[in-house]
């Protein structure tokens, strides 16, 4: 069975979330722990949070995605931007707990000219502070594209910071198809290939989620722009064989296409008919 969904406001509470999710034929979705600029999240309800996790048992929800701020950059060469990027890390991870056994993905951040190295040092330092043995949470590393300084774009950058991190069994990647193209990685004309690859870089066991986009720029471009499946350099087919992948097939799926609701019901029905 696919496990499918999309991005979603989380501003009117997790309950709210979940009845939208099901009104438009999806089982999974994603949401912004806070404004993606960053700044102060909302209070947990612990009442709609109830709520939500008896909805979410009774219509089979799969895991659901939780997406730290764009801003958050946890190798910033700005020690007080590095601060920020913890604090607001710890805290997502603290009320993560509410809805246990999810995932919290991120993207590793941009070394703005430090270097990989040194980038990936300071993400793995993080994460060593961060990640806790009883934490019910998975973290996600997002695949990037490549842009600017961003790290992550390559399998070994992942496979680097993986190898860092004390709580081998909290750590996982997010795949997000519009990424990896954009970064060189041909999901669309050799999909098996990139696949191979990933298993021997990464080990396709750390795989846990996918963002399913089509790429509005061209293949190793390293520019980030989302289109809706079947209207960028991807396609349609390419995507809906991306998903019968042997290792995406029963993971949470999360389109962030650029839609509205009746949007993404579009692209979730045309996703599931292809099952
Ligand atoms: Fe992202
Ligand atoms: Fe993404
Ligand atoms: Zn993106």
């Amino acid at each position: 069975m696919l496990h499918i969904g999309c991005h979603l406001s989380i501003s009117k509470g997790f309950e709210h979330i979940g009845i939208e999710a099901k009104s438009i034929g999806a089982d999974t979705f994603q949401f912004f722990t806070r404004n993606p600029q960053g700044g102060k999240a909302k209070d947990i309800d612990a009442n709609d949070v109830q709520k939500y996790n008896q909805f979410a048992a009774q219509n089979g929800f799969a895991k659901i995605v939780a997406h730290a701020p764009y801003t958050l950059n946890p190798c910033s060469d700005n020690p007080q931007t590095r601060e920020f990027a913890e604090m607001v890390f710890a805290d997502d991870l603290k009320r993560m707990e509410f809805v246990p056994h999810n995932y919290y993905n991120f993207h590793p951040g941009s070394h703005v000219g430090q270097g990989v190295d040194v980038g990936i040092g300071m993400i793995i330092d993080l994460l060593n502070r961060l990640l806790q043995p009883t934490q019910t949470t998975t973290v996600l590393l997002e695949t990037m594209s490549g842009k600017g300084s961003e790290v992550g774009a390559t399998f070994e950058e992942l496979a680097q910071i993986i190898a860092g991190v004390n709580c081998q069994d909290k750590i996982g990647v997010c795949l997000d198809t519009c990424h990896v193209f954009a970064a060189g990685y041909d999901i669309a004309g050799n999909l098996d290939g990139v696949m191979t690859q990933f298993d021997k870089i990464i080990g396709l066991t750390r795989l846990k989620a996918i963002h399913l986009n089509d790429s509005l720029m061209p293949f190793g471009s390293h520019k980030d722009r989302h289109a809706k499946i079947g209207a960028g350099e991807i396609g349609a087919e390419a995507l809906v064989r991306f998903v019968h992948h042997d290792a995406v097939l029963h993971l949470p799926i999360i389109l962030e296409t650029p839609n509205d609701l009746q949007g993404y019901a579009t692209e979730i029905k045309f996703m599931r008919k292809a099952f």
